[in-house]
């Protein structure tokens, strides 16, 4: 897929959405297709977080392959890592200057879970 096709990217938001209401993680090969040369860098890492990882906010997402294509040496690769990590540090420190909704849920979530462990103890 390309993220800068709105087709494309309207398709893959309905995925995320998807796997969030059944609560089914979700594993990305983020990196654009090497084999059809499409963009790949920050500005795809940022429509990735802005337009696809919001569908998702309860469930893990994980980026496969640190955001790379299988090997690790390209620059468009640590462009596209270092976006993601940037927010997820912004993302963070600001959960805990002021707990947000997110937060909550995220808490919720947790004592959820360990009243399941306790059930299944
Ligand atoms: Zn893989």
């Amino acid at each position: 897929m390309n993220v800068e096709n709105a087709d494309h990217l309207a398709r893959v938001r309905r995925v995320f959405h998807a796997a969030n209401e059944y609560r089914m993680a979700i594993v990305v090969h983020m990196h654009a297709n090497v084999d059809h040369h499409r963009p790949y860098g920050t500005r795809e890492a940022k429509i990735f977080l802005e337009q696809l990882l919001p569908e998702a906010p309860d469930v893990v997402v994980q980026i496969a392959h640190l955001a790379g294509s299988g090997g690790y040496a390209d620059p468009e690769t640590d462009a596209a890592l270092f976006c993601v990590c940037e927010s997820s540090r912004k993302a963070h420190s600001s959960d805990r200057d002021q707990p947000s909704a997110l937060w909550e849920r995220r808490r919720d979530r947790q004592q959820l879970a360990e009243g399941r462990a306790t059930a299944m103890a």
